[in-house]
């Protein structure tokens, strides 16, 4: 058979070099035809006498970066195909016997009977860190690049390729537990540590000394197929794996309210088959993987996590009718709380940064934040004290505009002010070439308005960050009245070169992410008026699955600007747009209390020095009825908090806010954390289906007020069976893995 995806060479000592080199990608992924011609080496290794060892390594400049989701997804397809064709029986069947077919080959290489070592440089993740397990010896080099790791719980699977067996037989229970559910990408000298991989070499070394460990007698055969293997950690009904399996059930728990059948999936097939021989044990496994596979959250956080993202990523909303731009420097305007953060990340992405403010001392000040920032890194050992001084000496802090002259685009930070902007918008004007692009991060004054201020609006475009901006991966493009692709393009180049996912959204209040914010939070306020006690809407949140409870998201917003959200939306709307026992509340707090958030240590919370944050006890004292907690329906005050953002991100696309779903849902999560197990508000509606939906959210109105009204794009996709993908299907593009 000739190979494609590998090229073997047998050299006069019996070695195998099997080197993976797929054509036409810079990185490898086991595809469905890597898969089957490397199911072909092994029959040959297997069969070939002349084959003493194999040596098995890349030719890119990682090693891979595991399986083509998307071939999983074809996996889920044929369930639902053989299911309409045959019913659920032999659909799971057909389904547990393709899903399994890569656990097999690698049990196959494990015992072939001959000795494979895996040479791993750069990236080593998932499916192929699961190759590089199975095979006898592994040696990683020890390359800044080179990372390990499976992690296949961030998009909402585990590793099912005798992953989670492998690992659990070589290093103890506990520590393989928590490898396994924090899926991180692991150093090679710590993997070395952790006996994931059994020698750190050099890069051009690691050849030489993969042979040399097969024809220095390398052993073919694992422990655990050994006569009296004993486990790392004792057997799982030891005092050992006493002390380890409650607490981690308990720790799953704690950590995701029970929301990812996967980790849960993953916890039982270690349990389970630590307690059979390795190939019971690798069946347990890839029957557990079977049913994760079926799950709609896989399903969803496969879609979410992987395509979209990757699509966003790669510029699929970018106008193809411009040419790249390669940015050098561009300009920041106002080196405030935002600005700075621009300047720092926009340096760490090597672009050089004139960075503006009204006298040098403000302007000396943004480029502090990035020094704390770097120092932070460099003491963390995340990087080196040359990388620091490229990156500091990259910011140029002025009070000069004329500096800007250079500049291929230039980002305004400065006071959310309509005349200072236009002041600031003007003076940039009049120094910047011709060609230049004029971005706003303003996150609440309309570009097209805004824009006026400009001479050349189709160069005027918005560039929405979020804060902390070192933090955050998501940033909305805003395309004003007036906005050109040229000025759409660069934006969005800029968002790619600063490594961030960038969403296109229409010029409308509030945006997109805000605007489900807003509503999350005002859920939250409204419990607590209602006389939900605090501790209970915030713990309802996280089991609902968000990150983070609408209270303590509101302090880290401030209150103030809750306020003036409300005095804004008076001012726009009329008073009936304005919840009056949500304003109450906010008044309360700000006014009476001068409680402002985090940034003045009180809000919802305390924050004392030094200590852990603490819901204020005061806050009982302002609500005006007090509800017996045992009498509430946890349930319903979960949907709520859901409900009322995914109504909102369904309003945005019924108002041509967001018109590609992926951008919903990515934006979604990546900008406040909507519960990622859905795979976001549209997925989440898609996977219940239009109909229960507008059931669930139209129960919620009657009780709880027209908030909770479908709309009439919901009322619509009920009425005839579709879903939100369905009908506003993305262009079909290929991903391959990351
Ligand atoms: P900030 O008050 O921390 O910073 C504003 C900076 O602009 C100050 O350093 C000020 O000296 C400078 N400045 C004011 N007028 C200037 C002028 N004429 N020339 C040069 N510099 C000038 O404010 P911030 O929180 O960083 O917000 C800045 C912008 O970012 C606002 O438009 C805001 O709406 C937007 N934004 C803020 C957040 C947030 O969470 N704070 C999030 C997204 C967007």
């Amino acid at each position: 058979m000739t190979e494609t995806n590998f090229r073997t060479d047998l050299d006069p000592d019996g070695v195998l070099s099997v080197v993976w080199d797929m054509p036409g990608r810079s990185m490898n992924v086991l595809s469905e035809a890597a898969i089957r011609e490397l199911a072909g080496i092994v029959d040959r290794v297997v069969e070939d006498e002349a084959v003493k060892g194999v040596v098995v390594s890349s030719a890119k400049k990682a090693f891979s970066g595991g399986a083509d989701l998307t071939m999983l997804e074809g996996i889920a397809r044929l369930y639902a195909s053989e299911k309409a064709k045959h019913g659920e029986a032999a659909a799971a069947k057909a389904m547990f016997e393709e899903s399994r077919k890569l656990s097999q080959l690698y049990r196959r290489i494990e015992t072939s009977g001959k000795p494979w070592v895996c040479a791993i440089h750069g990236v080593c993740l998932g499916g192929a860190f699961e190759l590089a397990l199975a095979c006898h010896y592994r040696i990683a080099s020890n390359d800044a690049s080179t990372r390990v790791g499976l992690p296949e719980v961030k998009v909402g699977l585990f590793p099912g390729a005798g992953g989670t067996q492998r690992v659990a037989r070589i290093m103890p229970p506990g520590d393989a537990l928590q490898m396994l559910m924090k899926g991180e990408q692991i150093r090679p000298d710590k993997a070395r540590a952790m006996r994931l991989v059994d020698e750190v070499a050099p890069k051009d070394e690691m050849l030489g000394k993969a042979k040399a460990w097969i024809l220095g007698g390398g052993k073919a055969v694992k422990p655990w197929d050994e006569k009296g293997f004993r486990l790392p950690g004792g057997p799982v009904w030891s005092k050992g794996g006493f002390m380890t399996f409650p607490p981690a059930n308990a720790i799953y728990r704690r950590e995701t309210q029970d929301n990812y059948p996967a980790i849960r999936a993953m916890l039982q097939a270690v349990f389970d088959g630590l307690q059979l021989e390795m190939d019971r044990a690798l069946t347990v496994e890839s029957r557990l993987f079977a049913k994760v596979l079926r799950s709609p959250e896989a399903a969803a956080m496969i879609r979410t996590f992987f395509v979209s993202m990757q699509e966003l990523n790669k510029g699929a909303r970018r106008p193809n009718n411009v040419p790249e731009n390669k940015l050098k420097t561009i300009g920041v305007v106002g080196a405030g709380f935002m600005g700075a953060g621009v300047a720092y990340v926009s340096a760490l992405a090597g672009l050089h940064v004139v960075l503006v403010d009204r006298d040098q001392a403000a302007a000396d000040k943004g480029k502090a934040f990035a020094e704390k920032l770097v120092m932070g890194q460099v003491v963390k050992g995340r990087m080196s004290g040359e990388q620091r001084d490229a990156l500091l000496g990259a910011i140029e802090p002025t009070a000069d505009y004329a500096a800007l002259a250079g500049c291929d685009l230039v980002i305004e930070a400065v006071f959310e002010d309509p005349k200072v902007k236009a002041e600031v918008i003007a003076k940039v004007e009049a120094v910047i070439r011709e060609d230049a692009i004029f971005a706003s991060n303003t996150s609440t004054l309309p570009i097209s308005g805004l824009a006026k201020a400009s001479k050349r609006p189709e160069s005027f475009v918005g560039i929405h960050f979020f804060s902390p901006v070192e933090k955050m991966l998501l940033v909305e493009v805003i395309v004003g009245k007036q906005t050109g692709d040229r000025a759409l393009a660069m934006a969005l180049d800029y968002v790619r070169a600063i490594k961030k996912t960038p969403i296109v959204v229409k010029d409308s209040r509030g945006f997109y992410a805000n605007r489900c914010v807003i509503a999350y939070m005002l859920e939250g306020h409204l419990m607590l008026t209602e006389g939900v006690p605090a501790a209970m809407v915030e713990n309802v949140a996280k089991q609902a699955g968000m990150p983070v409870g609408p209270l303590a998201l509101n302090d880290e917003v401030a209150l103030d600007l809750g306020l003036k959200i409300i005095d804004s939306t008076r001012a726009q709307l009329g008073d009936a747009a304005v919840d009056p026992a949500q304003e109450r509340l906010l008044r309360a707090l700000v006014e009476k209390e001068g409680r402002l958030g985090r940034k003045n240590g009180k809000g919802f919370y305390d924050y004392p020095e030094g200590g852990k944050k603490r819901l204020w006890p005061g806050l009982a004292d302002l609500q005006e009825t007090k509800l017996d907690p045992d009498a509430i329906d946890v349930s319903e005050l979960r949907h709520r908090l859901l409900v009322t953002q995914a109504l909102e991100a369904a309003r945005t696309v019924e108002e041509g806010v967001v018109t590609d779903m992926r951008e919903a849902d990515v934006g979604a999560i990546l900008g406040f954390g909507f519960a990622p197990y859905t795979g976001g508000p549209l997925s989440w509606i898609d996977s219940m289906g239009a109909k229960r939906f507008v059931r669930l959210a139209s129960a919620l109105a009657e009780l709880h007020g027209p908030r909770f009204r479908p709309n009439k794009l919901l009322l619509d996709l009920a009425e005839k069976d579709e879903t939100f993908y369905g009908r506003f299907a993305p262009p079909k593009e290929t991903a391959e893995a990351a």
